[in-house]
């Protein structure tokens, strides 16, 4: 069978993810310095892991409710009501849906609201999924600009508006940059986007990574007690704003494909009914298991990543422009000029030296950064540093 013949304009628009590109790279070198994952190195928390073990015991294996479990439904309004200040009581109020993983959500939430024609506005830099999700609802995905400070402003976002935009897809903390929106960016991004008709997106997934600085309270000490500025954190958001957020990358489950979506409930209705008759519904057993997740303390974690993100900022601030990340994993400095090289140029010269990063245009229409995650041990991120100061150094 021709099966390139058969193929739809939607399948060919998609280009195989560079990131698995470097994956592949990263197969064939023997114990390489890899600075490319997007996944914690912590342990998942034991009571999460008994939690789903139990669930697969007590045959808790079945379908569940296409909305999710009323257990980990109702955890999770009492979750977003104490950090959103939001109220899910009445049937005008927002509402919550589980779903498969954030791009589940992310997904789902596309195809209820962009169809042909249809533009939505996505951060350059950006998360790998994002532009590729205009193929599959056949809409566009307009980019705006966030170089050099990587901030997703009300200011770049208003000249981008059309008649033909349906939503601003926000990612903070973000992915590659770590950059986190202030409170104010915030409340103006959604001023904006209620002002111009537009749907705010609000991708929340790193939100259990924030340190010292990117926190709304600035003051709070704990990881446990710091808030993640998010533009549904003002009067009436549940209104216009969709929240999605995370346990894969907040609890080290990234393979049981668990995320969840809030917001107003006439989208969450759509969104339900193409996790109908898609998805069907997110793992049940995951399901129970990210119950026990919000009793799970992971706050000595993100004090660690906090402090690897000092040695990231410490050593390659020295020789490079680098933003310093205030949440989520990942660093993304740039490739200085002077030395003439594109980042997949220069991530080639690490590979030689057995390093895995990923270069910038896999995020970017620009090639000229790199991503590193510091969710690696400090030993092999000091040596992986190392190596990168020298290449940006020109060494
Ligand atoms: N959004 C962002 C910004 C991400 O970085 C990722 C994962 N790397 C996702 C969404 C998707 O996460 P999930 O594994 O929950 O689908």
């Amino acid at each position: 069978m021709d099966i390139q013949r058969l193929l739809s304009d939607r399948a060919r628009a998609i280009e195989a993810s560079g990131i698995r590109r470097v994956f592949e790279l990263g197969a064939k070198l023997k114990d390489p310095i890899n600075l490319s994952i997007g996944q914690p190195d912590f342990p998942v928390p034991d009571e999460i892991k008994r939690a789903a073990i139990e669930a697969i015991e007590l045959d808790r294996n079945g379908y569940t409710l296409t909305q999710g479990i009323p257990e980990l439904r109702e955890r999770i309004e009492r979750e977003l009501a104490h950090d959103l200040g939001w109220s899910f009581a009445d049937a005008s109020d927002p509402g919550v849906l589980v779903t498969s993983g954030t791009s589940g959500a992310l997904l789902l939430a596309m195809l209820a609201l962009v169809g042909p024609g249809d533009e939505f506005i996505i951060p350059d830099p950006y998360f790998v999924m994002y532009p590729h999700l205009a193929p599959i609802c056949a809409g566009k995905a307009v980019r705006c600009e966030t170089y050099p400070d990587f901030r997703m402003t009300a200011a770049r976002i208003e000249p981008l508006i059309t008649a033909r935009t349906k939503a601003v897809l926000f990612n903070s903390p973000g992915n590659p940059t770590g950059v986190v929106a202030s409170r104010e960016e915030c409340r103006d991004v959604l001023d904006l986007c209620r002002r111009r008709g537009v749907f705010l997106i609000s991708d929340e997934i790193y939100d259990g990574f924030v340190f010292e600085d990117g926190a709304t309270d600035h003051a709070a000490k704990s990881p446990g007690d710091r808030r993640c500025p998010s533009p549904a954190r003002a009067p009436g958001a549940g209104e216009d704003v969709l929240v999605i957020r995370g346990f894969g990358k907040t609890y080290g489950v990234t393979g049981w494909r668990m995320g969840y979506a809030a917001g107003p409930r006439a989208l969450l209705a759509e969104i339900a009914k193409l996790q109908q008759y898609t998805f069907v519904c997110a793992p049940s057993m995951a399901q129970w298991g990210c119950l026990a997740a919000f009793d799970a303390d992971i706050s000595g974690h993100v004090r660690e990543y906090q402090s690897r993100r000092d040695m990231v900022v410490e050593r390659l601030g020295a020789v490079t422009d680098l933003t310093a990340p205030a949440g989520a994993f990942y660093a993304f400095p740039r490739v200085p000029e002077r030395l003439g090289l594109t980042a997949t140029q220069l991530v080639a010269r690490a590979v030689e030296r057995n390093l895995l990063t990923i270069p910038g245009h896999v995020f970017s229409s620009r090639d000229t950064h790199l991503r590193l995650s510091f969710a690696a041990p400090r030993e092999k991120l000091g040596r992986g540093l190392e190596i990168l100061a020298e290449l940006l150094a020109g060494g």
